[in-house]
């Protein structure tokens, strides 16, 4: 028998049991289309796309258990079954008390936005989420990225780029005082610096240092069980403990959380918010009947909720999750064989390209990252998205573009959708239109929408 250690390949935890055929389009076509959509990849039709790496949100695979619960729905407009077996998970996996159901993450957004923020407040953050800011600034916040310095160089590879840093943050307490701030909003990982997680140990010290002073911390809990995955795969003492042990011992550090279960739930639509605090609950739970539907449904059906019920037991199976970032790590290693220029390290649910470095000769203000995902989208009809200064969107205050040190195009994977084949497919993709970069001439905005403009902003080419 021969001594030499072979490679041992791993594939995914499940196999397919239904297709949705995708349509095949050529260049010419794909270019009429990118036009069409104003060169916002938000704006092309999904038919006319190949493989479809937008956003993870909502547009997971779910599996044949959350299918059979879907046929379970209680559709009573009150006290519906569904609801209490959503709850009973979200008390066993999160381990908080008091739950409120919604129609996606940004419905628990606005809630604890309105319930938590006072004119004038200050939400200190580890780097900005699109929706999740807006709504502290609606509701009268300004919004302060505490983030670790790390986490804005993409060549940096921290293992824990998500990290708060807690002299930043302790001097933004000191400065504004304890009583302008009614939470410390915390993400992991975090999705616009590359899916980067935060460590325990940096949560215990925030934790440490919101109790010193009195102040909430929330915990933006979407993406917490790949947050979960890199605290077991790089920080020490973990290796041993199950992604369900290392979910609940983060969320034991928060006072309440929300969540997008479009993303770690595997489902395609739906949210919740979970707090300690009865009175909080007590508002969110009045206030969702405003906004969502009665705090039974909040805007989901009964099946929304069991399929949500059952991604919670699916999520924090460790095959699922290894097999999740598995394919983004695969992704990134082939990027890597042409050179392309990427965020380090690799994140949980993306790939994400550094533009600044793959178009060089392109200012920000020509928009680097929507250039080059409109063009990855001609050649191949790969969808990605724009993480730049588009995304960013204006100042408030002086009404100027925001001009981030990051300036990304993000391919994000859905989860259980795509096969190995179609990640090479992709891969080449990028790797041709690297090739070819010196022709990308960049581009010019030529409508912008008041919110979130990186949605609906129209583009013409240069
Ligand atoms: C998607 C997401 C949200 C917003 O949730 P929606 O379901 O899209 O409204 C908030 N925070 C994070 C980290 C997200 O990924």
């Amino acid at each position: 028998m021969s001594k030499k250690v072979i490679k041992r390949s791993w594939a995914e935890p499940f196999k397919i049991k239904m297709v949705e055929p995708i349509k095949m389009t050529n260049r010419g076509y794909r270019d009429k289309c990118v036009k069409e959509a104003g060169h916002n990849t938000f704006l092309l039709k999904s038919e006319d796309v190949y493989i479809d790496l937008l956003t993870d949100s909502g547009t997971n695979a779910m599996s044949d258990y959350q299918w059979a619960g879907m046929m379970l729905g209680d559709e009573a407009y009150a006290g519906s079954k569904n609801f209490y077996n959503l709850w009973d998970n979200v008390k066993k996996y999160y381990g908080i008390p008091y739950f409120v159901p919604t129609h996606q993450g940004r419905a628990a957004e606005h809630m604890i936005s309105k319930i938590m923020i006072k004119q004038g407040d200050y939400i200190p953050g580890n780097m900005y989420f699109t929706t999740t800011r807006l709504h502290q600034e609606l509701a009268g916040a300004t919004f302060i990225d505490v983030i670790i310095d790390e986490a804005h160089d993409p060549q940096n590879t921290h293992p824990f780029k998500g990290n708060i840093d807690p002299q930043k943050l302790e001097d933004l307490i000191k400065k504004v005082g304890a009583k302008k701030i009614p939470y410390v909003s915390m993400a992991g990982p975090v999705n616009m610096a590359g899916g980067q997680p935060f460590s325990m140990a940096n949560l215990k010290e925030i934790y440490n240092l919101t109790k010193k002073y009195n102040v909430k911390l929330w915990f933006d809990a979407t993406r917490a069980t790949e947050n979960a995955y890199f605290i077991k795969m790089r920080e020490k003492g973990y290796a041993n403990k199950t992604i369900a042990a290392i979910l609940k011992e983060m969320c034991s550090y928060f006072d309440g959380l929300w969540v997008s279960a479009k993303k770690d739930l595997m489902v395609n639509i739906g949210g919740f918010l979970a707090t300690r605090n009865k009175k909080v609950y007590e508002e969110a739970r009045n206030m969702v009947v405003v906004y969502e539907g009665l705090h039974t449904y909040g805007g989901l059906a009964g099946r929304d909720m069991e399929a949500m019920a059952r991604g919670i037991e699916e999520m924090v199976m460790f095959d699922n999750i290894k097999a999740r970032i598995g394919q983004v790590e695969y992704c990134g290693k082939q990027l890597e064989k042409y050179n392309v220029p990427l965020v380090y390290p690799f994140g949980g649910h993306a790939i994400f390209l550094d533009a600044k470095k793959f178009l060089p000769h392109l200012k920000q203000d020509l928009f680097p990252a929507q250039s080059l995902v409109s063009e990855i989208y001609v050649d191949s009809g790969v969808r990605g998205m724009e993480r730049g200064i588009v995304s960013s969107g204006r100042d408030p205050q002086t009404g100027k573009h925001r001009y981030p040190k990051l300036e990304l195009v993000r391919l994000t994977f859905p989860r259980r959708v795509y096969t190995q084949a179609h990640i090479d497919v992709m891969v080449e993709s990028v790797a041709q239109v690297f090739d070819e970069r010196k022709k990308i001439k960049g581009l010019k905005m030529v409508y912008e929408p008041k919110y979130l403009r990186f949605f609906q902003a129209r583009f013409k080419k240069l």
